[in-house]
């Protein structure tokens, strides 16, 4: 079956592009959606970045990202997410549209609320070009209390402001991804003191709520975040599988097979996998 990963990153964690690229060879991953991270250097947690291997680097540039798929032709489905604070924001982003084939803005993991309106003019744009928006999410849960620079790392405002941006830009697909997304599988209230919330599923969690709500919401299934989740309660996971056939998108931000082995194991019809495996993805960006 065909497979497209629908989040990943090159520059970290001892990753080239040609060990991306090995990976996927050896897994059957036909293509990533490369995304870039661009932060202003007091947003990103450095801790994360201490493995980083390009020397000039703070963040995970669209020059990177274009590099790697200059290079693999086909292979990389090229992402850009510019700060949306950034005046020249939305120049930047057709710009890479209508030059280097940028087909997804993301990743969005920004400090700051994400109906900020500059972002919201951001999305606009993304709707009007066809490019669907991958978003972190996280709550400022401290891991580090007092810490030199940051106690904590927070990203987007919480679902709240994920379904203010839901609501205004209705013409723009959003891809749901990280802990502050995904602890809303349940309705537990843990999300703001856990990464990882463990248990039974409670109630109706804001995920289930704002995909049944707005059709211009996908989940993004990777990350350990996606994983834990789907993990709490496989019978739960199963029914959101068909229910949500064509809102769950394969995705990984790492090179393992943990969740390629999890969602085959779960005993989907194939009609369901090929939509979560390629189909979702691929409807999802403009002709591929
Ligand atoms: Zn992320």
């Amino acid at each position: 079956m065909k497979i497209i990963d629908a989040h990943n990153h090159i520059d970290f964690h001892g990753i080239t592009a040609d060990r991306a690229v090995a990976d996927m060879d050896k897994n059957g991953i036909d293509q990533v959606w490369l995304l870039t991270w661009e932060a202003p250097e007091n947003e990103i947690d450095f801790d994360l970045f201490r493995k980083a291997i390009h020397p000039s680097f703070h963040s995970l540039t669209f020059e990177r990202v274009h590099e790697a798929s200059r290079n693999y032709p086909g292979r990389f489905i090229v992402g850009y997410c510019p700060d949306p604070r950034n005046p020249q924001a939305i120049d930047k982003l057709e710009q890479a549209f209508h030059h280097y084939d940028v087909k997804v803005c993301g990743e969005l993991k920004l400090r700051m609320m994400y109906d900020n309106p500059d972002a919201i003019e951001l999305y606009e744009t993304c709707g009007e070009l066809g490019l669907p928006v991958v978003m972190h999410i996280d709550y400022p849960i401290r891991l580090r209390p007092g810490r030199y620079p940051r106690s904590s790392y927070w990203y987007g405002g919480g679902v709240e402001a994920l379904e203010r941006v839901l609501r205004q830009v209705p013409q723009t697909n959003f891809l749901g991804h990280a802990p502050g997304f995904w602890a809303h599988i349940s309705d537990d209230g843990q999300h703001v003191a856990e990464i990882y919330p463990k248990g039974p599923i409670v109630g109706k969690g804001a995920v289930i709520r704002l995909l049944e709500t707005y059709e211009n919401l996908y989940a993004d299934l990777s990350a350990f975040s996606a994983l834990n989740a789907l993990s709490r309660d496989i019978g739960f996971t199963k029914e959101l599988f068909d229910r949500f056939q064509d809102r769950f998108v394969f995705a990984r931000d790492c090179y393992t097979t943990e969740l390629h082995d999890f969602i085959n194991g779960l005993g989907l019809p194939l009609s369901i996998r090929e939509k979560v495996f390629y189909k979702n993805a691929r409807s999802l960006i403009r002709d591929v």
